[in-house]
């Protein structure tokens, strides 16, 4: 493809898929992104060609030279979206759009060629089509989709790579929380930053990732199950957890998120879930909170709820904080009402069960 926005994908059927009887047993508890469906989405690019080499195919491991590009420099980003099976029997997409264009946002940032949107539609609707049978029924079951790219080419000097591979894979997977949502705990972690003003902290990419796992391995090691960073400047606002946006639910019914400052990852999730609050009458803020008035506002009763919310768990009550000094609880410590009031509003919304008024649920097949 060279100028135009549409590829045309070569379609590979794997030729030895996984049984019915074999897929039945995965999908009967795959847990989260363990589990593969039978096909994958390649396309290539070089520069002065552009995207090339579309395919649906078998999904296999990617031969690699050990001098590619991303081993060395980690020019890599990716999407994370879900597949679900709509009550009448359809599949649907919640805000695709929305995806391909923090793709391209992310891809710029990362000095990284831009997939076309209308190309970036096309290949999840050509994979989600050949592996449908591998989308779990039942309510909370769906099929994860991930979209990623890197830099492909084999060369070791420092400048962007003039080869990309872009790929899809697809994972069945269940309710994320086995046994009904519960709150989570999560660590404020003393010593270690996300990301800063300046960096790469707004796109989708694994470097963010690798920077924030030696603080998740400390959260766990505090017994949470999450972090939630500070900023990276003077330590003092809250960002975001290492996956996920998070939102403050107010006594005088205002709902408060911290603002896209350059560092915090622009979630899809944190965007429908401003829309739909202040459909619900609350008061919508978008301020930064700092962490000194988090805990004092737990502990006067000012603050009711805390939530933090992404594609792969939806909406994650925060029942309890702690850091190195001490620990606080929110509310009760339980999961609060307009907490999962705004949940079910947004499960019911990707489900198809109550209208769709935006146009964010996107028929695939
Ligand atoms: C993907 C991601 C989110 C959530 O984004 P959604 O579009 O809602 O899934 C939040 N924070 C980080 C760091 C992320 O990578």
């Amino acid at each position: 493809m060279s100028g135009g926005d549409q590829l045309d994908f070569e379609i590979r059927p794997n030729p030895a898929p996984v049984s019915a009887a074999d897929r039945a047993a995965l999908l009967a508890n795959p847990g989260f992104g363990r589990v593969f469906t039978d096909h994958m989405v390649t396309v290539r690019y070089a520069d002065g060609k552009g995207w090339y080499d579309a395919r649906v195919e078998a999904r296999a491991p990617i031969p690699m030279d050990p001098a590619s590009a991303v081993l060395h420099y980690a020019q890599e980003i990716f999407e994370g979206m879900k597949a679900y099976r709509a009550v009448d029997g359809g599949v649907t997409l919640f805000r695709p759009e929305a995806n391909a264009a923090r793709l391209a946002a992310s891809a710029r940032r990362m000095a990284m060629p831009e997939l076309p949107a209308q190309a970036f539609l096309d290949s999840l609707h050509r994979l989600v089509e050949i592996d449908r049978e591998w989308i779990p029924d039942g309510e909370d079951g769906s099929l994860y989709l991930r979209p990623f790219m890197f830099a492909s080419e084999v060369f070791l000097g420092v400048r962007p790579a003039n080869e990309y591979l872009y790929c899809v894979i697809a994972s069945p997977v269940g309710a994320y929380f086995s046994g009904g949502v519960k709150p989570v705990t999560v660590w404020v972690s003393p010593d270690y930053t996300r990301a800063a003003p300046g960096g790469t902290g707004a796109a989708k990419c694994g470097g963010n990732y690798a920077a924030s796992l030696v603080a998740q391995a400390e959260a766990i090691e505090a017994g949470c199950d999450q972090v939630v960073f500070l900023d990276a400047v003077e330590r003092r606002f809250v960002d975001e957890l290492g996956g996920m946006n998070v939102f403050f639910v107010y006594s005088d019914n205002t709902v408060v998120t911290p603002p896209l400052n350059g560092s915090i990852l622009p979630g899809i999730t944190r965007e429908s879930v401003l829309t739909l609050a202040a459909e619900a009458g609350h008061r919508v803020e978008e301020r930064p909170v700092s962490f000194a008035d988090w805990q004092a506002d737990a502990a006067s009763g000012r603050l009711r709820e805390v939530f933090a919310c992404g594609t792969a768990a939806v909406i994650t009550p925060i029942g309890e904080v702690r850091f190195p000094d001490g620990q606080f609880a929110i509310g009760g410590g339980g999961a609060g009402e307009v907490t999962m009031a705004l949940r079910q509003q947004l499960v019911d919304l990707q489900r198809g069960k109550v209208a769709d008024p935006h146009g964010w649920v996107h028929r695939l097949l």
